[in-house]
């Protein structure tokens, strides 16, 4: 595969965002448009922490946790297009055999307790398709490991979900080109976002 330049690269946005337009479109528009100070919450200070506790612990864990008799990680991956004009570091990836073909399978580590999120799946679809063309090789599902429970969850990454991914892609590069100030996803989001200080609509 060709090089990306680095002046390409700067124009990408990061998977992230996709999670985030998905929570809410505006925190584009704090990211891109306004960019404004966001302090990191002690959940996400905790998390980080967790995270690389977790690359610690995840090379003893045993494979067949993700369904496979063997295979090999690697961390901490750094994949980006041109074609989606797209970039992101993935946490873990899994290159396992399946009879003599080599696959990769991408896994996302979420620090909550709740269940797994749309915006989430998403996430995962992206990296999921940044990994294809990294790889050159369809990548059908990922996982998602969630940090609190130990659980891990495979999600099939289908076709409607790689539309989606598409759409939400040229959405954010509209706010962006635009400038416009979007509408809230869902007033519902707000009361856990650390940019709440800056919606002053909200009341
Ligand atoms: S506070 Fe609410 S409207 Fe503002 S960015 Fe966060 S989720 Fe969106």
């Amino acid at each position: 595969m060709k090089p990306i330049t680095n002046d390409k690269i700067a124009d990408m946005i990061n998977v992230t965002d996709i999670k985030q337009y998905i929570y809410c479109p505006r925190i584009i528009y704090y990211t891109y448009v306004m960019p404004v100070e966001k302090k990191l919450s002690f959940k996400m200070e905790y998390g980080k922490e967790q995270h690389m506790e977790l690359d610690r612990l995840e090379k003893r864990r045993k494979f067949v946790s993700y369904g496979f008799a063997e295979g090999k990680r690697i961390f901490h991956l750094t994949v980006a297009s041109e074609r989606l004009n797209l970039l992101g570091v993935i946490d873990m990836v899994i290159e396992a055999y399946n009879g003599h073909m080599k696959f990769y399978y991408p896994v996302e580590f979420k620090n909550t307790s709740g269940r797994i999120q749309l915006n989430h799946k998403y996430q995962l679809t992206a990296y999921a398709m940044l990994l294809e063309q990294w790889s050159d090789k369809p990548v059908g599902n990922g996982f998602i490991y969630i940090i609190p429970s130990k659980d891990i969850y495979s999600v099939a990454i289908t076709q409607n979900m790689r539309d989606y991914v598409k759409r939400v892609i040229g959405a954010i590069y509209n706010i962006i080109k635009s400038e416009s100030y979007p509408e809230t996803r869902s007033m519902r989001c707000c009361h856990d976002c650390e940019y709440k200080n800056y919606c002053a609509d909200l009341g």
